[in-house]
């Protein structure tokens, strides 16, 4: 049974300003530091504040995780106050990092054929503390182990720059050096490539690393599988990603899936190479992992030679691990299905 009190921080700062500043550093550390799951745990603090802060600032989280047969990956269910399921995923590296994959929304608007987030259509956006439990839930988890939270991506459901404002006060906060204390550049936000995005997150003078969805080399076929496209077409975003880089030096991230016949022939290697040969660019090759009976993955081999055109041609690239498949906990699988769920467990 789920319980009816989710972790809910939004009263918190009005507490916090009733009483002298050091105690937001105590509470900031009993919160991210010690990962307390009670107030009443947070020992710096007087008994009413402990008390007053169980009812108005709860910190339970409705949380189920669900772990990997190889114990690599953990998917977490997380219900929020009204009833409205998240994802968000743990993997963990064989070189030691630890990452979160991290929604920024309740679904999503955008219904990109290859990816299962848009066919539940969008809820809403997810508040900043609703992005920050996601970590904590995590967090708490690993401390078990005596682990930590090395990288944060948000690459989980939903877009995160159509979130913006939480997205940004999200990040302050768990880079808080009094507080969950992760480096900027331990930080992965992916958009699809929305430009008034791209171009606020240049100017906020943090080393937060931008990742853009591409996974097609022009306009037609990208529009086809990414509709939004039709509105932020590929020179729109390649130029706001070019003012990023002036601006911040920076490297970016290009993302491409590679789906079975759809986008993966050397045609398409050679024109995203020709899109690419810039200082700063690299790209990120993902296989695609199935969500839709219609479009299946590319072959190692394909990968292989698509991933040899763009070296040839002097491109940076790079490839994408595979977590978390059998638990539908990869890229784009994220669907609160119980049927799903129940079909590893
Ligand atoms: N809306 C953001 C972030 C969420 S998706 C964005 O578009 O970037 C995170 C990454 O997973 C994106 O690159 C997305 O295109 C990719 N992805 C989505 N579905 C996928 C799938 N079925 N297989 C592999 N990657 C997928």
């Amino acid at each position: 049974m789920v319980e009816l009190t989710a972790m809910d921080l939004l009263n918190l700062s009005d507490i916090l300003n009733q009483y002298p500043n050091y105690r937001t550093k105590q509470i900031k550390k009993a919160l991210f530091i010690d990962l307390i799951e009670n107030w009443m745990n947070a020992s710096t603090l007087p008994l009413d504040l402990r008390k007053k802060l169980n009812e108005a600032c709860p910190l339970s989280i409705n949380g189920e995780p669900f772990e990997s047969s190889d114990k690599n990956t953990i998917k977490a269910i997380i219900t929020l106050k009204d009833m409205i399921r998240i994802e968000s995923v743990l993997m963990k590296s064989r070189d030691g990092r630890n990452t979160v994959c991290v929604s920024s929304q309740a679904g999503c608007m955008f219904n990109c054929s290859f990816c299962a987030t848009g066919k539940l259509g969008f809820k809403r956006n997810l508040e900043v503390f609703e992005i920050i439990e996601q970590v904590i839930f995590f967090a708490r988890l690993l401390k078990k182990e005596n682990e930590k939270i090395t990288n944060i991506v948000f690459m989980g459901m939903g877009e995160p720059f159509l979130n913006y404002d939480n997205l940004l006060n999200a990040i302050r906060l768990l880079n808080d050096k009094d507080g969950f204390n992760l480096g900027a550049r331990h930080f992965s936000v992916s958009t699809v490539g929305i430009p008034e995005g791209i171009k606020k997150f240049a100017n906020e003078n943090l080393q937060v690393n931008l990742a853009i969805s591409l996974h097609a080399p022009t306009d037609e076929l990208r529009s086809k599988i990414i509709p939004i496209n039709k509105k932020y077409p590929i020179s729109e975003i390649i130029s706001c990603v070019d003012d990023y880089i002036l601006k911040t030096n920076r490297r970016v991230m290009f993302e491409y899936v590679m789906i079975k016949d759809l986008n993966d022939s050397n045609e398409c290697a050679v024109k995203l190479a020709d899109l690419m040969k810039k200082n700063l660019y690299f790209v990120n090759l993902i296989s695609y992992n199935p969500t839709e009976r219609t479009l299946q993955s590319s072959s190692g081999e394909k990968i292989k030679r698509f991933k040899e055109i763009l070296e040839e041609e002097g491109i940076t690239v790079t490839q994408r691990y595979r977590f978390g498949e059998r638990l539908n906990a990869a890229c784009g699988q994220l669907v609160y299905g119980e049927e799903k769920i129940s079909n590893e467990a």
